[in-house]
């Protein structure tokens, strides 16, 4: 186990896996989606989201302490950050796995993407560096600064070529979305040890029943 999260939580992060390709795509998958609702859900609390922003290296140590520090200190704030994380995830999530199945997505997503995207715009200026502009957020200790993050991850890839090989996993029970790069586009799971081999297996069981 590395970084800040080894020190500071007991549980094994490293268990989660991070192969969507993209910061937004792995973030939808912090969660695994069956039919009837939710399994293995990594999120619970605000202080999630800061192991969370460790381990895809999205915060330094540094800025990790300092946000565990403040939502120590605005509970209340951080507890609303953590709800408008788990609305964030789920709205990129809807819009996502319609991608996937080559459907529009819903307008009330695409609006309530949106309305967040424009409050996260609120927050980019431009910095005059090494002889050149780049983008820089105007407060990297902000409590919503994991979620500017994602955001911004997340328009890249809606208005990017590569869109069209956003993936759901084929699996049951699964529900993770991933770019698929391969050259004939044809992945078909999160993860081949653990859907890939259950479908596998799945196929196996039922033909030896026939
Ligand atoms: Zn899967």
């Amino acid at each position: 186990m590395n970084g800040a999260s080894s020190e500071l939580f007991n549980r094994d992060w490293d268990h989660l896996k991070l192969i969507g390709g993209r910061l937004c795509l792995d973030f939808v998958n912090t969660v695994d989606r069956e039919t009837n609702g939710y399994s293995h859900e990594w999120l619970t609390e605000y202080s999630d989201l800061v192991v969370w922003g460790r381990q895809t290296q999205t915060l330094t140590v540094q800025q990790a302490k300092h946000l565990l520090q403040k939502a120590q200190q605005q509970r209340k704030r951080a507890n609303a950050i953590f709800d408008l994380a788990i609305e964030l995830r789920e709205t990129l999530y809807r819009i996502f796995s319609a991608i996937s199945a080559r459907q529009s997505p819903q307008a009330q997503d695409i609006a309530q993407f949106n309305s967040m995207l424009i409050q996260t715009h609120t927050h980019l200026q431009l910095v005059f560096t090494e002889k050149q502009f780049v983008w820089s957020w105007n407060d990297s200790h902000h409590l919503e600064y994991i979620l500017w993050q994602i955001i911004r991850s997340a328009s890249e890839l809606l208005t990017n070529s590569n869109l069209n090989r956003v993936r759901e996993c084929a699996g049951t029970d699964c529900g993770w979305v991933f770019l698929d790069m391969s050259r004939n586009r044809s992945r078909r799971w999160c993860d081949m040890e653990d859907c890939g081999n259950r479908a596998k297996a799945r196929r196996h069981y039922e033909r030896s029943k026939e």
